[in-house]
């Protein structure tokens, strides 16, 4: 079975071609558009994605080397993203399947982050371990914070979810604050490798349950930073490596603290982690580290398959297909679909 996967929920245009589990291709055009305004603008986007989908298409089925017609479904994302951004990737997926007369097949674009752990890079990849059922998956992204329980493919409960920003906001905020061009959780990443993660202390949110907060740590960040510069103006400039370790380290603290929290509540030990968020290094680190401790087996996904990509829309549409799940030609996007 050949899927097209397209993904088009935010910044980044991507399509893929899976064989099976494998994946053929896995084409991704950035938009750097955005950059200049410290944020992704939701029309820019569209535009981009309007100009982008084709050659993208285009280029995943030629370095698929296959044919158009050896396609047997197109799987997209239908949500949660930029509506504007959805809007392209669905429309283009209606209209090239209704061509080719194939079915369309409709994916969550959080599903997609959790089973980018099931996708093979060669045939019948034996090596790669993969994670099994049930297990508890920390999908940390640039819009959401999810405590994961995975049964099944398809089989998803959101368990524990952030009450305000998600962790890659976390991120991209506060680096945003220390003067970091968008996205910052990349620089931060990079300066924390050079730093002292015990410099600073920054204040961890008291919240119910599995559940998250970030915002109030953006506020620590603010006022912290406002009062050291009164002292020192060049403050940020003289302990950019340390600020950044001691803001890496609350914020992996703070997911860690419930992730643990879970897995003894749910009396799992299949640990998984999911999401920009997880190409992290100080995060990648941490999860081996700790499943160390509580015996855990840990599963990090290549980096390539973090952020986004078509590869993880694709083999979610392979599980779909096989469960004959497939949609109406007049299904819509939604910008805020649910797991
Ligand atoms: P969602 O999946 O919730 O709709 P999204 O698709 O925009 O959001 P992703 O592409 O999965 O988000 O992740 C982007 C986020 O990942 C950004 O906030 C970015 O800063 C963050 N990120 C990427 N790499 C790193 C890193 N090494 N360290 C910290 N954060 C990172
Ligand atoms: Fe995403």
């Amino acid at each position: 079975i050949i899927i097209l996967g397209i993904e088009s929920s935010c910044d980044d245009t991507s399509a893929a071609i899976i064989k099976n589990e494998t994946i053929l291709s896995n084409e991704i055009a950035g938009q750097k558009v955005h950059e200049a305004y410290g944020g992704v603008v939701p029309e820019l986007a569209s535009r981009a994605h309007q100009q982008n989908i084709l050659p993208v298409v285009d280029a995943a089925i030629k370095n698929a080397k296959i044919n158009k017609e050896d396609i047997d479904a197109i799987a997209f994302t239908r949500g949660p993203g930029l509506l504007g951004s959805l809007i392209v990737g669905t429309s283009f997926a209606k209209s090239f399947a209704l061509g080719l007369n194939i079915p369309i097949i409709e994916v969550n674009h959080m599903h997609g982050h959790v089973l980018a752990h099931f996708i093979d890079e060669i045939e019948n990849e034996e090596i790669k371990e993969k994670p099994s059922f049930p297990f508890i998956c920390l999908t940390v992204s640039g819009g959401h914070t999810q405590i994961v329980l995975v049964r099944d493919f398809l089989e998803m409960e959101v368990v524990g979810t952030t009450k305000d920003d998600a962790a890659g906001e976390a991120f991209d905020k506060t680096a945003k604050l220390l003067g970091l061009p968008y996205p910052g959780g990349p620089l931060i990443d990079k300066y924390a490798n050079l730093g002292n993660p015990d410099a600073f202390k920054f204040t961890k949110p008291e919240m119910p349950d599995f559940n998250y907060s970030f915002s109030g740590l953006k506020s620590n960040v603010l006022q912290f930073l406002q009062r050291e510069t009164k002292k020192d103006k060049d403050f940020v400039q003289h302990n950019l490596n340390d600020i950044c370790a001691s803001l890496q380290k609350t914020i992996i603290d703070i997911l860690f603290d419930k992730l643990i929290k879970a897995t003894k509540h749910f009396d799992i030990n299949e640990v998984a982690i999911a999401g920009g968020v997880s190409a992290n290094s100080g995060i990648r680190k941490r999860l081996t580290e700790e499943g160390e401790k509580l015996k855990w087996k840990t599963y990090i996904p290549k980096f390539e398959y973090c952020t986004d990509n078509a590869a993880m829309i694709a083999i979610t549409g392979r599980f779909h297909y096989l469960n004959g799940n497939f949609a109406d030609q007049s299904v819509s996007p939604m910008a805020r679909l649910k797991i």
